[in-house]
C-alpha cells in the first residue's frame, strides 16, 4: 500500500531528526521551511519538521482511531497533506505558519522504511508460505487481502527479525551477547514470562544491562517511562537511532542462529494462531482465536475450502472429468434456492481423497430439450473458468434429470444477505466485497466472457468477507477477435441491470458488463435495495436516455459513487473497463481498510511529543 504522504515533494519517508535537520539547514533555515517525514514509532504517524527564527521544532502527527490525522492539540485532518494545507494558512499552535517546503532534491525518492522495504516480499512470502498458494491464487490472494496480510505482519514481524530470541533465560541472553565478539550495542530481544512482556538486552562496556518492555492497556510497546510504539520491530528500530533512556544506542543483533540474517525478506512461518483451511465455517465468517477469548479473528478466503479448484490437487485433476458419476453424489432434500430452470439444492460430492459440499442446479423433469441444451451451455462456460472469485463448476450429472454440481456458497445472494445483516456490516466490508467482485469480473473480461447477468442476487457469499460471481446462465465466450457478442433477438432480459447499447443494438461486451457491475454496486452500498423502485422496464430506459441515474445511496463513500457513475456513461467506448474499475475500487479498499484496521487495533493515546 503506498503511503498516504507518498505523492508530496516534502516527504522524506523514513528519515531520523538529524537527517530532517540536515536537509533543512542545507535549504536555508527559513522562517516556515518545513518538511514531512515518517514517524518512527507509529503505525501510519508522521513528523512535521518546521524551521522557526533558525530553531528546528518537529511535531508527531499522530493518525487516529477514526483514519484522520492530527498534531497533538490540534484539528483532526483527513490525510497528511490537507493537514500540512492547513497550516500552511494557519498557524493554530505552531510556532509559525507553513510557508515554504523543503522538497526532495531531484532524484531523490523518500527513504523507504524498515518495514516498507521487506513489505512487498514478506506479504508475498507470508501468503506463499501460509496459505502454500502459487501463481494465480498466489497473486490473486495478495491483491485481495494485502491489507489483512500487512496488519498480520506488523504484529508479528518481530518473530522473524534476526535479533528476536524466542524462550530463552536472561542467563542464556548472556552467554549469547558474550560470546564471539562484544561490541558496544550489541543487542537482543526476548519475551518474558510473564505474558506481554519483554527483555531488551544490551551489552556495554562488557556488561550486559536487560531493560523490561511492557506494554499499556490499549498494547502500545514501551520500556517504562520511555517512548511508545505500535510494534516491536519499531521499537527496536528507533532504539538504534536514539539512546531514548538506554545507557547505548541499539547497534549490532545478536543473531538468533534459526533466523536467516542479510537484507533479504526473513523467512516467515505461518502465523501459530491463524485457522488454515477450514471447510466448515461459522455462517458469519469468523472464529475465535484460540487463546483469546472473545477476540475475534477474521477467515480470509485463502482459509476456505473454496478458494482453490478442489482439482487443484494434481492427484484429484486425474480424475477431472465433465460427466460426474452419479455414485459419487449424494443429494440433499435441503433447498437453497429455485429458479426457472427447477431449484438447486445441497449436496456431497465424493472425490478421490476428500468429500466436498456441493451446491446442485437440477433441471425440472419433463424439460424440453432446449432447456437441457442452455444448462449444458451454462456448464460449457463455467467448465473453462478457474478463479477463486468465481463460482465453479464440478461437473454435470446425468442421472434422474440433468444436474450442475457447483461449489457450495452458503452465505447466499448478496442483496439478501447485506438486507438482512444490514446493523451489523459496516460500509468497507460491502467495498471489500464488491471490490472481489470487480477481480472476479476482471478475470472474465481478461478471458473474453461476458457475464450478462451481473447483478446482486448471482453474487453468491462464501462467507462475510468472500463473494463468488455465480449463474453464467446468459453468459457468452466471445470470439477472439470479437469485443462483443450481438443477440439474436430480445429475451427475458434484466432490463434494469442493462446497458443502453444492448436494449437499443442487442449488443453486449465487457463494457455492458461494467454498467451491471454500477448496479450492483448500487443494490450493495443500499444494503439491498432494489434499484429503480416502483418503475418498470419501458420508464427505466427513458429515465436513463434522459441522462438521469440512480441516486447515491445514504452513507455511500463519494469515491463509490463516482465510480458507478462511471459505469453509467452512456457511450461504451467512455466506460471504464474492469482492469480500471478493480484498480480503483482496490486503492479505495486499501485506503479505508488500513483506517478501519487502525479503529480496531490498540488505542492510539496522545503524547507528549518526542520525534
Ligand atoms: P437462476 O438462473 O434461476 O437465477 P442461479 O444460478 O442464480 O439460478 O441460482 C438460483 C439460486 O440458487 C441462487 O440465488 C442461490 O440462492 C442458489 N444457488 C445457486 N448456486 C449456488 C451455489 N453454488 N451455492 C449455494 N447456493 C446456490
Ligand atoms: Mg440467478
Amino acid at each position: 500500500m503506498p503511503d498516504a504522504a507518498a505523492h508530496l515533494p516534502f516527504f522524506y519517508g523514513s528519515i531520523s531528526r538529524a537527517e530532517a535537520e540536515e536537509y533543512l539547514k542545507l535549504a536555508g533555515m527559513a522562517d516556515g521551511l518545513f518538511l514531512l517525514r515518517q514517524c518512527l514509532r507509529s503505525l501510519g504517524g508522521y513528523v512535521l519538521s518546521l524551521v522557526h527564527d533558525l530553531r528546528f521544532h518537529h511535531y508527531p502527527i499522530e493518525r487516529q482511531l477514526n483514519g484522520t490525522y492530527a498534531i497533538a492539540g490540534g484539528k483532526a485532518h483527513c490525510g497528511p497533506a490537507e493537514l500540512c494545507e492547513f497550516y500552511s494558512r494557519d498557524a493554530d499552535g505552531l510556532c509559525c505558519t507553513l510557508r515554504k517546503p523543503c522538497n526532495r532534491p531531484s532524484g531523490l525518492e523518500p527513504q523507504a522504511g524498515v518495514f516498507d522495504s521487506l513489505r512487498e516480499t514478506m506479504v508475498r512470502d507470508y501468503v506463499r508460505q501460509t496459505w502454500k498458494l502459487e501463481g494465480e491464487a498466489l497473486e490473486q490472494a495478495i491483491i485481495s487481502q494485502a491489507p489483512q496480510v500487512e496488519k498480520l505482519i506488523a504484529t508479528t514481524a518481530h518473530e522473524r527479525m534476526p535479533w528476536y530470541h524466542n524462550a530463552i533465560s536472561r542467563d542464556e541472553a548472556e552467554r549469547m551477547l558474550f560470546s564471539g565478539s562484544q561490541p558496544d550495542g550489541k543487542f537482543l530481544l526476548r519475551p518474558r514470562k510473564e505474558q506481554g512482556t519483554y527483555a531488551l538486552s544490551l551489552i556495554y562496556g562488557k556488561t550486559v544491562y536487560h531493560y523490561l518492555i511492557t506494554q499499556d492497556k490499549a498494547g502500545k510497546y514501551c520500556i517504562p517511562e520511555g517512548t511508545k510504539f505500535d510494534t516491536l520491530w519499531q521499537l527496536v528500530e528507533y532504539l538504534k537511532l536514539k539512546a531514548d533512556g538506554l545507557i547505548y544506542c541499539l547497534k549490532e543483533s545478536c543473531p538468533n542462529a534459526s533466523v536467516p540474517t542479510g537484507t533479504a525478506a526473513p523467512t516467515l512461518p505461518a502465523h501459530p494462531s491463524m485457522p488454515r483451511r477450514i471447510d466448515t465455517l461459522n455462517s458469519d465468517g469468523y472464529t475465535p482465536e484460540p487463546g483469546e477469548a472473545g477476540e475475534k479473528s477474521r477467515i480470509l478466503p485463502m482459509d476456505t475450502s473454496v478458494y482453490e479448484s478442489p482439482y487443484s490437487d494434481p492427484e484429484e485433476l486425474k480424475d477431472k472429468k465433465l460427466f460426474l458419476k452419479r455414485e459419487n453424489l449424494m443429494m440433499d432434500e435441503v433447498e437453497l434456492g429455485s429458479g426457472n430452470f427447477g431449484c438447486v439444492r445441497k449436496g456431497v460430492y465424493k472425490m478421490r481423497k476428500k468429500q466436498i459440499d456441493v451446491a446442485i442446479k437440477v433441471l425440472k423433469s419433463g424439460n424440453e430439450k432446449a432447456e437441457k441444451e442452455e444448462m449444458m451451455k451454462e456448464a460449457q462456460i463455467m467448465h473453462q473458468l478457474d478463479n477463486p472469485y468465481i463460482v465453479r463448476i464440478i461437473g454435470v450429472c446425468r442421472a434422474e434429470a440433468l444436474m450442475l454440481v457447483m461449489e457450495m456458497a452458503l452465505g447466499g445472494p448478496l442483496h439478501k444477505f447485506l438486507s438482512s445483516k444490514k446493523e451489523e456490516i459496516p460500509v468497507s466490508n460491502v467495498v471489500e466485497l464488491m471490490h472481489q467482485v470487480s477481480m472476479g469480473m476482471k478475470y472474465l473480461e481478461e478471458k473474453n466472457f461476458v457475464h450478462r447477468d451481473l447483478a446482486a442476487r448471482n453474487v453468491l457469499l462464501v462467507n462475510q468477507h468472500y463473494a463468488k460471481i455465480s449463474d453464467f446462465g446468459l453468459s457468452k465466450a466471445l470470439g477472439a477477435d470479437d469485443s462483443y457478442y450481438t443477440a439474436r433477438s430480445a429475451g427475458k432480459w434484466p432490463l434494469k441491470w442493462y446497458a443502453p447499447e444492448c436494449i437499443n443494438f442487442r449488443k453486449f461486451s465487457s463494457r455492458s458488463d461494467v454498467w451491471s457491475y454500477g448496479i450492483t454496486m448500487w443494490e450493495a452500498f443500499t444494503y439491498g435495495q432494489k434499484p429503480y423502485k416502483k418503475m418498470k422496464g419501458p420508464e427505466v430506459i427513458s429515465f436513463v436516455e434522459q441522462g438521469k441515474r440512480l441516486e447515491r445511496p445514504t452513507d455511500c463513500p463519494p469515491e463509490m459513487y463516482t465510480l458507478m457513475n462511471d459505469c453509467w456513461i452512456y457511450k461504451w467506448e467512455d466506460r471504464p473497463d474492469f482492469s480500471m474499475v478493480e484498480t480503483r475500487i482496490r486503492t479505495y479498499y486499501y485506503s479505508i481498510a488500513s483506517k478501519a484496521d487502525l479503529a480496531t487495533s490498540p488505542v492510539q493515546g496522545a503524547e507528549a511529543a518526542c520525534a
